[in-house]
């Protein structure tokens, strides 16, 4: 279906336009469907060694490999965002993660990886040597990890593998509403100072949340649990966003959004880092696009100014 190609594409100021001034031509965010085919690193098939739950994928967050791991096969999950890219009218192949299954998945896959056997599949033969050493076992998948009933034991699983193999970073990465949860409280003790924590925040408003996220749960709630692990040790921020119906962001949501962000620093959260992106693959809804690097720019700036924080644009 060839949605979006003659749509009209609606132009809003940039975040840093002046109310009134000089009318400045800019190009429109614009839709997958609109953009050219480009080769990336990113792209690469995910399927790996015929695994249920251990897939690979190579990350620009992650500056390389990432192993990921599905925690939610099932792809429940309490968020509806508009740019996801599970498909959800398409019945789970799994109900549920099986942890010995995983665990031993994971051994092979990283056994795989250390012997330098990717490199050698037609999909991957044309990446540098960095990008096909592992960074990191992320546990994300289809679905809110946190809302996972064996979290814990996913958890301690992977910890376990890792110390059969040497260290790797375990990244866990969620929209923060089962982080309160006592499981998940457990689950997150197994983690090292070392390992990081990526909570989803979109949003500086619960109007835009709703529009982006679509959540079951109040922002409230989310920055609650935000603080809650922020307290407990360093987090990362993770914040899309999309151009939805070829509109960027409102500059005063950005603005809610830094505010939000510098009063979780005043409340002790750790945040080593606030990462800014866009939509980088096509997901269910087509009616959503990819922000221009510039607005995601001005966004970053915004943060650091407001903030005091590391913002990057990924
Ligand atoms: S939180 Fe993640 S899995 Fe859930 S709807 Fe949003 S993008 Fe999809």
């Amino acid at each position: 279906m060839s949605v979006g190609l003659n749509r009209k594409i609606v132009h809003t100021p940039s975040i840093q336009s002046p109310a009134v001034g000089p009318v400045i031509k800019k190009k429109p965010a614009v839709s997958f469907h609109q953009q050219p085919v480009r080769e990336t690193a990113f792209d690469r098939p995910r399927d790996l060694l015929g695994n249920r739950f251990v897939y690979a994928v190579i990350s620009s967050r992650a500056r390389g490999l990432t192993l990921g791991v599905n925690v939610n096969p099932d792809k429940q999950c309490n968020f509806d965002c508009a740019y996801c890219e599970v498909d959800r009218r398409r019945p789970a192949a799994e109900a549920k993660l099986d942890v010995d299954v995983m665990a031993l998945e994971l051994r092979k896959s990283i056994g795989f990886i250390q012997d330098g056997k990717l490199a050698q599949w037609p999909a991957y033969h044309s990446l540098p040597n960095e990008l096909l050493q592992l960074r990191q076992v992320a546990l994300s998948g289809d679905g809110e990890p946190t809302l996972a009933v064996n979290f814990p034991d996913v958890v301690q699983a992977v910890v376990r593998e890792r110390a059969l193999h040497g260290f790797f970073k375990i990244v866990l990465i969620t929209n923060g509403t089962g982080l309160d949860r006592p499981a998940v409280l457990r689950g997150v003790e197994f983690l090292t100072r070392s390992d990081e924590i990526w909570i989803k925040l979109d949003g500086g408003t619960q109007a835009f949340i709703d529009k982006v996220n679509r959540p079951d749960v109040s922002l409230e709630k989310i920055l609650a649990n935000i603080l809650l692990v922020g307290r407990l040790r360093p987090i990362v921020i993770q914040s899309l966003f999309p151009a939805i119906h070829g509109d960027e962001p409102p500059p005063e949501e950005i603005r809610e959004f830094a505010r939000r962000l510098k009063e979780l620093k005043a409340g002790g959260a750790q945040i080593s880092l606030v990462q800014i992106y866009s939509a980088a693959r096509p997901g269910v809804n087509a009616d959503w696009g990819h922000l221009p690097l510039r607005v995601l720019s001005e966004i970053a700036h915004i943060v650091r100014q407001t903030t005091g924080l590391r913002a990057e644009v990924f």
